[in-house]
């Protein structure tokens, strides 16, 4: 395809960028597609700095906004590989409907992650734990003040190169305030506002020490659900155990993706309801020895403890767990190449 001669130059003048933490890297050159009368433009490339947004559009006054978060991989494939696009690409359908939105149709969403992958393939980071985060976005862009769906939308995709989280083991705020979701709300499609409803916890978190907070559910503040952008597992007497999956929470892919490598791998497994206060008593008599968070930035993150507001503190282990270590490094191998795809997730771009 022809691509204007600009973006080529800026995409060559893209030295690696220092900061690589999650998410600071965003790269200038974008994805961009417009949607009016009823019709979906051509996916294009662009200038982040071309297609800002008015604050007086649906997406900034009403949330009218929802987004993906996906990973390509150039570590030992001869190509960049996306991680399971075409699932993401059906979330991303989800999100859309649930927020009154024009879905981006499925080859469209592809295309754009494929192009987006090429074009940055330079400077996807080729060593372990190193990816490009890729962000599509769909949102609202009608320039009105009345209360109802946008007639007109922007779809655009976003990268950023990344390498590792931290490995430290990480602390865990359990939010017995505040809810993320109600039953039948947003919390299971990735709708921007979810994630605003919970910075205020995100902010107590980090005051305690926390990376993150784990949301209980809406109704009894009682069952585990996930952490603001992962979701959460923890092993009982060798037994892999996961919230059963809610409408008030993220049915992520990596969390599936587990499930099934689990499995594979022979793993007992169950997708129970978690009751917060039953799990401190097993991390107290030791019966539940590892925990985990999951998730396409993070893949498999070890939880060392959780803790309560008050400083009360319950901790699962000081080092990442064997099954936690297993199933992550499985996860990688394929992610990264090391392994063959037996599952067929990797899409070469
Ligand atoms: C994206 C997300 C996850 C993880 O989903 P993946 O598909 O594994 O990346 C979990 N919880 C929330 C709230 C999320 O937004």
């Amino acid at each position: 395809m022809y691509i204007r001669q600009d973006i080529l130059d800026a995409v060559a003048a893209k030295k690696m960028p220092e900061d690589r933490t999650f998410g600071k890297a965003v790269l200038p050159a974008i994805c961009v597609a417009q949607y009016k009368n009823g019709q979906w433009s051509e996916v294009e490339l662009g200038f982040d700095r071309d297609h800002r947004l008015s604050g007086g559009s649906t997406a900034v006054q009403y949330a009218q906004s929802i987004f993906e978060g996906m990973k390509a991989y150039f570590v030992h494939q001869v190509t960049p590989q996306i991680f399971r696009p075409y699932d993401h690409a059906v979330r991303f359908r989800r999100s859309a409907e649930r927020m009154c939105m024009p879905p981006v149709p499925r080859e469209m969403f592809v295309y754009g992650v494929n192009l987006l992958s090429r074009l940055y393939a330079d400077v996807i980071p080729r060593e372990a734990d190193g990816a490009l985060y890729l962000r599509p976005s769909l949102y609202g862009t009608d320039y009105s003040l009345s209360i109802e769906p946008s007639e007109s939308y922007q779809f655009t995709i976003h990268a950023a190169p990344t390498i590792p989280f931290s490995k430290d083991m990480k602390s865990v705020l359990i939010e017995r305030r505040n809810s993320r979701s109600a039953v039948g709300g947003t919390g299971g499609v990735k709708a921007a506002g979810n994630y605003a409803a919970g910075f205020q916890s995100l902010t107590r978190a980090r005051q305690l020490g926390c990376a993150t907070s784990l949301w209980l559910d809406p109704l009894e503040s009682k069952y585990i659900e996930e952490l603001s952008l992962m979701n959460f597992f923890v092993v009982r007497e060798g037994e892999l155990h996961t919230p059963t999956l809610q409408n008030s929470f993220l049915p992520g892919i990596t969390r599936q993706s587990l499930l099934t490598l689990a499995e594979d791998l022979g793993l007992r497994i169950a997708e129970r309801r978690i009751d917060i206060n039953e799990l401190i008593k097993e991390i107290e008599t030791g019966s539940v020895t590892e925990a985990f968070s999951c998730g396409t930035a993070a893949v498999v993150s070890p939880i060392r403890s959780l803790k309560e507001a008050s400083g009360t503190e319950y901790v699962f282990s000081d080092e990442p767990g064997p099954i936690t270590r297993t199933l992550r490094k499985q996860l990688l191998d394929i992610q990264e190449g090391r392994t063959a795809d037996r599952f067929g997730w990797m899409q070469s771009v």
